[in-house]
């Protein structure tokens, strides 16, 4: 990066991380090499001993991988990252790094399937416990908390409901309480949200969505400061194996480039689709962050760029209906992956929220009419046709 003025987001996310070989070459080499050589010996031993900087195995470090890792961290205006072979593997490596076995977590309730997962059933059987909370109810974050709560872990918004947290101030009870905060970015992504700069200590993603944002590859990252990420997280990734792939590193190195200019197109697309679904006779609720009718509407502006690219809604006529309209749509892709140019359609209440009892889902808001949109980059005019398909005569 040239010196001077601090550069704007889309340069850093276009010029970041490159540090180009004497080949003189303009994109990013793939470097697919498993491990290094050194000059001679005392290279080598000075390399393992960690006296001398530089790469020995890419299960440790890898240029492209670094490259990611670098650009990802001016993104979020963090010291550093870590990338990680998924974004399952980001929160293991995590929890991992910064818990032990008599440590409590707080999380928000809404989060992905796999992570609650991951807590409920793993770390629990390491003696890490987890209390969960509804994601907007700052008191019943601050009355979670325990002695020995050593963490709070959220994703805002939230999946499906696109429900948001205030993340400055529950940085503000972590750190009054002697707890960290660690926010899953997945959904805004830094285009649209930066946790770091609002106070929270950690930045996840599953970088196999809109950091890709074309579907193709699986990836994770932790971004934050050197010693908690750049030691502590980056030791167990080294140490344990969930290293991301040079050539994963390449495809979101690509996608990063292009990633602010999506993520406004997503969110343009959401927020006129969104607006059109209030509309609909058929429908007879749209959660989405930028309409105003959005119970924490507010935060859009101040903590969150815009409302994103995911659109809820609910249809009259329960879970036959939901389906009807699914099935009715030619374009849109019928899966629970999110986060691509491709538009995706689910049914949250027997899909990703199928495993909960009735009773949970109807605690956590997912309603049997309830659809989810992953609204992608295709003309806006194609997606809503699409979806009235199934809409007329609602
Ligand atoms: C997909 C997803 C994950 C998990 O990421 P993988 O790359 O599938 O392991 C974590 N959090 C959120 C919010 C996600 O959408």
């Amino acid at each position: 990066m040239p010196t001077g003025a601090t550069p704007g987001f889309a340069t850093l996310a276009i010029r970041t991380g490159h540090h180009r070989t004497a080949e003189g070459e303009h994109s990013e080499p793939i470097f697919t090499t498993s491990s290094f050589v050194f000059a001679n010996a005392a290279e080598a031993a000075a390399r393992f001993g960690g006296e001398e900087a530089g790469n020995i195995y890419s299960r440790f470090t890898n240029p492209t991988v670094r490259a990611f890792e670098e650009r990802l961290a001016a993104l979020e205006g963090g010291e550093r990252c870590v990338a990680t072979a998924s974004g399952m593997a980001a929160i293991l490596a995590t929890c991992l790094g910064l818990l032990r076995a008599g440590d409590h977590l707080v999380s928000s309730r809404a989060i992905f399937g796999s992570t609650t997962v991951l807590f409920n059933k793993y770390l629990a059987r390491f003696g890490v416990e987890t209390s969960y909370v509804d994601l907007a109810d700052l008191d019943a974050w601050a009355a979670a908390i325990r002695p020995n709560t050593r963490l709070l872990f959220l994703e805002t918004p939230s999946n499906p409901l696109t429900e948001m947290a205030d993340i400055r101030a529950l940085a503000d009870l972590a750190h009054g309480r002697g707890c960290l905060l660690a926010v899953d970015n997945c959904f805004c992504t830094p285009a649209l949200q930066r946790p770091l700069t609002l106070g929270a200590d950690l930045v996840i993603h599953s970088a196999t969505k809109y950091l890709d944002g074309q579907g193709r590859c699986l990836g994770g990252a932790v971004v934050g400061d050197a010693q908690r990420v750049g030691e502590e997280v980056f030791g167990v990734i080294r140490t344990a194996g969930p290293s991301m792939s040079p050539f994963n590193a390449w495809v979101f190195l690509k996608g990063l480039e292009t990633l602010e200019l999506r993520m406004l197109a997503h969110a343009r697309a959401a927020q006129a689709l969104a607006e059109w679904l209030v509309e609909q006779p058929a429908v007879t609720r749209v959660h989405y962050p930028g309409l105003a009718s959005h119970p924490q509407h507010a935060l859009v502006g101040a903590q969150q760029r815009t409302g994103g690219g995911i659109v809820a809604f609910e249809v009259r006529g329960g879970r036959a209906a939901a389906w009807r309209l699914i099935d009715a749509t030619r374009l849109l892709s019928i899966t629970a992956n999110l986060g691509d140019t491709k538009t995706t359609i689910t049914h949250p209440a027997s899909t990703t929220h199928g495993r909960l009892s009735p009773q949970e889902r109807a605690d956590a808001g997912i309603g049997e009419g309830l659809i989810r949109v992953a609204v992608g980059l295709e003309d806006l005019g194609d997606i809503q046709a699409d979806l009235a398909l199934g809409l007329e005569g609602g």
